[in-house]
């Protein structure tokens, strides 16, 4: 029996996307061996990160690199670390603030649920812009002796109103404050491990847990080495913020192994794939006569493919019954309702080949009844 059979839990298709409350994604066979025999022995966890860190930046082309426990703690660590840097003193009295620097610059149009992170470390968040434009003079006039860097979320549905990434970065370098972009769902393109840092960004940040398939407690951090190495002084092992927000040895090797696979993965099959199981399920639901779009990109711009199935008032459920019933069906299957809420999107991204016939029969089941087909 199956550790959730034994527990009770039901297992989820995810035709979703990857979801924390879902568990991020699955790991690969290799990355569970890695952490399987990194299991087996006592090494100095300061050794490991060095060496792990060492190697994922000559993976992901970056001059420093550092595993943390998620993108979220990655977010918060980078934070403190353009706060303290290598001074001890510094870092040990941190969150107490005497005499540092204690100003985050976002973009207002860019606020998202993770800058509660960053509120979380008692430094203060500044705004610049408004939803709908933000002024590089914004940026300038928002910076002050106590800015001490600046937060950019990557994603598209914020890149029409905020300041491009670049101008953000050049800003940045004038007034020689570092800038951190939180790019944790960014992936893929896989060259976005290194085309931030590429264009200058000082600290970028990764999910472990989501594209990447590593751990789900695991985060990549690339950038300079100076703030890498404030990092990891800010971190696990050490007695500091960061000490709460363990890595372990397994995480580590885990994540190494999973960014290994990544970056040598053949990237094009992988779209096809992609590609072919969204239109697998545009032609199936056009045959039952709904409107279907494939849609090139991930939710926040990434470089996968959805499929959206629309439903017509006709069809005498709404699209947000359908997600629910999906859901609470056996296999339960997770997908997600369009922005418009008309209809729902299926996302190839974490779908096994044996599960795309699976959730297009139960859509099948939900709409017309079950069938022997
Ligand atoms: C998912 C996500 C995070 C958090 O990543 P974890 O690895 O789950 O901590 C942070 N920022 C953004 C923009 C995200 O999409």
């Amino acid at each position: 029996m199956s550790i959730y059979t034994q527990l009770g839990v039901r297992t989820i298709i995810n035709a979703a996307d990857s979801y924390t409350i879902l568990g991020g994604s699955l790991l690969p066979p290799e990355v569970v061996k890695a952490m399987e025999e990194a299991s087996r022995h006592f090494v100095y966890l300061d050794h490991l990160h060095d060496e792990v860190g060492k190697r994922m930046a000559q993976l992901t082309r970056n001059e420093a690199a550092m595993v943390t426990n998620g993108a979220a703690a990655g977010l918060a660590i980078s934070v403190v670390a353009c706060i303290t840097g290598d001074d001890r003193d510094k870092i040990t009295e941190f969150p107490a603030l005497n005499g540092m620097k204690s100003e985050v610059i976002v973009h207002r149009c860019q606020r998202n649920n993770w800058e509660h992170v960053i509120g979380y470390l008692g430094v203060q968040l500044v705004e610049i812009g408004d939803e709908d434009s933000t002024m590089l003079r914004q940026l300038e006039e928002a910076i002050t002796e106590q800015t001490a860097c600046i937060v950019y979320f990557t994603s598209q549905s914020f890149d029409a109103h905020a300041i491009p990434l670049q101008d953000v970065i050049s800003i940045g370098k004038k007034h020689n404050i570092p800038v951190i972009v939180d790019a944790a769902a960014q992936l893929p393109p896989v060259h976005n491990l290194w085309t931030y840092t590429g264009m200058g960004a000082d600290l970028v940040i990764f999910s472990g847990g989501k594209t990447l398939r590593g751990p789900q407690s695991s985060g990549l951090v690339v950038g300079k080495s100076e703030l890498i190495r404030a990092c990891r002084l800010n971190s696990n092992p050490n007695m500091s913020v960061g000490r709460p927000m363990k890595v372990g040895k397994e995480e580590m090797v885990g994540l190494l192994t999973a960014i290994d696979r990544y970056v040598h993965l053949d990237h094009e099959a992988q779209e096809k794939r992609y590609i072919q199981i969204a239109k697998y399920f545009c032609e199936e639901n056009k045959k039952l006569g709904f409107d279907t779009e494939f849609v090139d990109s991930g939710p926040t711009g990434q470089s996968y493919p959805r499929a959206a199935i629309y439903l017509k008032a006709t069809d005498g459920k709404s699209a947000e019954q359908i997600v629910e019933s999906l859901k609470n069906g056996n296999p339960s299957i997770w997908t997600r309702l369009t922005e418009n809420k008309q209809g729902f999107y299926i996302n190839p991204l974490h779908l096994q080949d044996e599960e795309i016939r699976i959730v297009q029969r139960q859509i099948e089941n939900l709409l017309f009844g079950p069938t022997n087909r």
